[in-house]
C-alpha cells in the first residue's frame, strides 16, 4: 500500500509541514515531496530526521520562535500545521507549555498564512468532543473538552475559524479521532494499538485498561493523509471529522491484535485510567459530503501496516 494511491493531486506548490518529522506529518509529506517544494518544521522533540523524507527539506526550529516561522513560511502556498504538544497526561502536567505550543504558536503561523494568503489545514482532535452524549459525533456535537490539550485544539481551531471569517483566510480544521499506522511510536502514553502491536509480538501480556469496553474509531494514518490532501486541494472552511465512522472496542481490539500477530501472549486487565473517555465513534458524514473522503483502510487491512 503506498502512501501516494489514489489521493488528490497536489502538485507544484511550495508546502510547508509543521511537525512533518512525526507519525503524521512525515506521511504528508511523503505523499506531497515527490511532486512539490516541501519543508519540514520540527524541533525534533518527538518527530526524528530520519522520517523526513530525503526530497523534503528539514527547517529544526521551534513553531513559538518568530524566526523560524518566519524562515519556515517563506513564500508558501499550504501550511499543513501538525507540530503540538500531543500527550494529554502531559498537558495537564504542563497547561502552560501546552497552550503556548499548540495556542500560541497556531496564531503566529496564521499571522503568517495571511501574509503569505496560504491555504491553511489544522490538525485538530476528536480531544475537543470529552464526553461525548452519543455517537457517532457530529461536528455539531457539544464540545467540552476535559484535558488542556482538548482546549487548546478547541482554542486553535477557533482561531482557523475566526481567520476564515475576520481575514477571509483560507483556512480548515480536521479533528482527528485515533489515528495509527506504520511509524507511530510505542511509549508510556503512545497510543493503544502500537502498544498492543509491541506487547503481542515481543510474546508479552497484551494490557487491557480497566474492562476494555471503552469504544474507539481507530483511522489509518492513510486516510489522514488523504483527508488532508482534500482538504488542501479545496477552499472550504469550518471543522471536519476524520475517522471511519465505525468504533471498535478496546478488548475486541486486544483480541484482533492477538490474532493478526499470531500471538502467544495472553490478554490481561490493568487499572483504568481517571476519566478515560467510554465511547467513541466518528460521524463523518460531512467529509464525505463535502470532499468526497472515504475511508479506504479496514481495521484489519490497516492493523496488517503495523505489525
Ligand atoms: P507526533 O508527536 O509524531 O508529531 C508531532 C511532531 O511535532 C513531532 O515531530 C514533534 O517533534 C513536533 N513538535 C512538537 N512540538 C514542536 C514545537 N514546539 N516546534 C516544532 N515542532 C514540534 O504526533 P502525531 O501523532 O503525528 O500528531 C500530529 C498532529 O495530529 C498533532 O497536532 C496531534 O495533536 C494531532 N492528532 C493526532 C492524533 C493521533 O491519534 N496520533 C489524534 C488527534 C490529533
Amino acid at each position: 500500500m503506498s502512501v501516494q494511491d489514489d489521493f488528490p493531486s497536489i502538485s507544484g506548490n511550495r508546502i510547508l509541514i509543521t511537525g512533518g518529522a512525526g507519525f503524521i506529518g512525515s506521511t504528508i509529506a511523503e505523499a506531497l515531496a515527490p511532486d512539490n517544494d516541501v519543508r519540514v518544521l520540527d524541533d525534533l522533540s518527538s518527530g526524528s530526521r530520519s522520517n523526513v523524507p530525503d526530497d523534503a527539506t528539514l527547517i529544526e526550529g521551534d513553531i513559538r520562535d518568530d524566526d523560524a516561522l518566519e524562515r519556515a513560511t517563506a513564500g508558501v502556498d499550504i501550511i499543513f500545521h501538525q507540530a503540538a504538544l500531543i500527550s494529554v497526561e502531559e498537558s495537564v502536567q504542563r497547561p502552560e507549555v501546552t497552550h503556548d505550543i499548540n495556542v500560541t504558536a497556531t496564531v503566529k503561523l496564521l499571522e503568517r498564512a495571511r501574509e503569505e494568503s496560504a491555504r491553511f489545514v489544522f490538525a485538530s482532535s476528536a480531544a475537543v468532543y470529552g464526553h461525548p452524549e452519543s455517537v457517532p459525533i457530529s461536528e455539531d456535537a457539544p464540545t467540552d473538552p476535559t484535558s488542556p490539550y482538548g482546549l487548546s485544539k478547541l482554542a486553535a481551531e477557533r482561531y482557523v475559524r475566526l481567520y476564515a471569517e475576520l481575514y477571509d483566510l483560507s483556512a480548515v480544521a480536521l479533528r482527528y479521532f485515533n489515528v495509527y499506522g506504520p511509524g507511530q511510536m510505542s511509549g508510556d502514553y503512545s497510543a493503544v494499538i502500537s502498544v498492543f502491536a509491541e506487547q503481542a509480538t515481543n510474546g508479552e501480556p497484551i494490557t487491557v485498561e480497566g474492562d476494555g469496553s471503552q469504544t474507539r474509531d481507530f483511522v489509518h494514518v492513510r486516510d489522514i493523509v488523504q483527508a488532508n490532501l482534500l482538504a488542501a486541494s479545496s477552499d472550504v472552511t469550518g471543522v471536519f471529522n476524520v475517522g471511519t465512522g465505525e468504533s471498535v472496542s478496546i478488548l475486541e481490539l486486544a483480541e484482533i491484535i492477538h490474532d493478526v500477530a499470531g500471538s502467544e501472549s495472553e490478554i490481561i486487565h490493568v487499572e483504568g485510567r481517571d476519566g478515560d473517555i467510554n465511547r467513541s465513534q466518528a460521524d463523518v458524514s460531512r467529509l464525505e459530503s463535502t470532499l468526497d473522503f472515504e475511508p479506504s483502510v479496514s481495521l484489519k487491512d490497516g492493523l496488517d501496516t503495523v505489525i
